[in-house]
């Protein structure tokens, strides 16, 4: 077999690492026998389990497992009453799901630019504020955590509830605070491509208010109070007892899966520093980056995505459609160049694979052959 530390021995770099991630499931088939044996599916005893992990590992007072990322955002716009004729701002570069999760409860979303830690631009966050505007929703894209004192001051000026979108950003942290720790609600994905991941799709609210988590627990479940009286009209979204035992095998491994993803950055950067051609995004001192995506600025970025992938590296670009200026979105008048720094990203930024179970000798070949693009220039 190969030495996994020999650069030369390498041919290929996998994006997903999934198939090393549950390369021992024992440990949770052990537990989903047990499951399976009990017949506890809906809403069982793992999925509480799950819960108070989820919260302690993010430091919320609660978390409520739903049945995915989208509807961990969509449920906290649904309790906080947001539907048709109100408006929510979010960040122009973002992935589809967090501006489907505003379309489905019937709002509009307006767009801020994003600057380039590629969340949104704070400066431009107040004169996009209307007399619609009823909630602001923040993306902390690629594992980088935007400027939330700032984002939270202005939504208290305008009286406007924050709701994040942590989907990517998992234990990220700004001036001491997790991801989780200003919105009046946040939402997490465990998507098989999340920094947590479970065997389909699952998602999590956090919150350290009352009467959200409780809005949300009621959203979840049709509405329902208890087995017989509904409330409120809701959702069928509940996360899977099936995937809470995936979800409590590996939430108790977050932390190690963060510093390591935060390794293989930092070893990233320092390969890739001194290539012509390619630019690192400033690295800010006071946040801790999960690096959900490793995202790099690239000098004729097609042409190198092409160099990867004929070399056999699963580089990807996230995104290479502006959200703006796809189809679904053209009932909301946007038009080409309104968030000219989330087209200059669609344009200039490449992805590399980028997780715990990346090897030295893979990032090397990486390295190399980005540098051997720009040398053959
Ligand atoms: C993945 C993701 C979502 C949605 O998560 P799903 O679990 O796939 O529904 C929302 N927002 C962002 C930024 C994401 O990356």
């Amino acid at each position: 077999m190969a030495d996994r530390n020999d650069a030369h021995a390498i041919s290929h770099v996998r994006f997903s690492p999934l198939g090393q991630q549950f390369a021992e499931p024992e440990e949770i088939f052990t537990e989903l026998r047990e499951l399976v044996r009990s017949g506890d599916f809906t809403l069982g005893k793992p999925v509480g389990e799950f819960e108070a992990m989820f919260a302690a590992a993010v430091g919320t007072k609660h978390a409520i497992g739903v049945g995915s990322g989208t509807d961990a955002l969509k449920i906290p716009l649904k309790a906080l009453d947001i539907g048709p004729g109100d408006e929510v701002l979010t960040a122009a570069n973002t992935f589809y799901a967090s501006v489907g999760a505003i379309v489905e409860v019937g709002a509009t979303p307006r767009f801020v630019d994003c600057d380039d830690t590629f969340c949104l631009d704070v400066d431009q966050l107040e004169a996009a504020i209307t007399p619609r505007t009823k909630a602001i929703m923040p993306i902390h894209l690629t594992g980088d955590v935007a400027d939330m004192p700032r984002v939270m001051e202005i939504a208290a000026r305008h009286g406007l509830p924050v709701v994040e979108d942590g989907c990517q950003s998992l234990l990220g942290e700004r001036d001491g605070t997790k991801v989780g720790g200003w919105g009046v609600a946040t939402a997490f994905s465990m998507h098989p491509l999340k920094i947590i991941n479970v065997w389909g799709d699952a998602g999590v609210v956090v919150t350290n208010d009352d009467e959200m988590d409780r809005k949300v627990r009621l959203l979840r479940n049709h509405g329902l109070r208890n087995r017989d009286e509904m409330e409120i009209f809701g959702y069928n979204s509940r996360l899977d007892s099936v995937q809470a035992v995936v979800g409590k095998w590996i939430v108790r491994q977050v932390e190690d899966i963060v510093t390591e993803r935060a390794r293989v950055a930092a070893y990233y950067d320092q390969g890739l520093a001194d290539i012509p051609g390619v630019r690192i995004p400033a690295r800010q001192a006071n946040t801790k980056h999960v690096y959900l995506l490793y995202m790099v600025f690239a000098e004729d970025r097609d042409a190198l995505l092409k160099h990867c992938l004929d070399r056999g590296i699963e580089a990807k670009i996230h995104y290479p459609i502006p959200l703006y200026q796809q189809d679904a979105l053209a009932q909301f008048g946007y038009k080409a160049g309104d968030f000219p720094v989330t087209d200059r990203h669609a344009r200039d930024c490449i992805s590399f694979p980028v997780d715990q179970h990346l090897s030295r000798a893979e990032q090397d070949y990486v390295i190399e052959t980005v540098r051997n693009f720009y040398a053959g220039k």
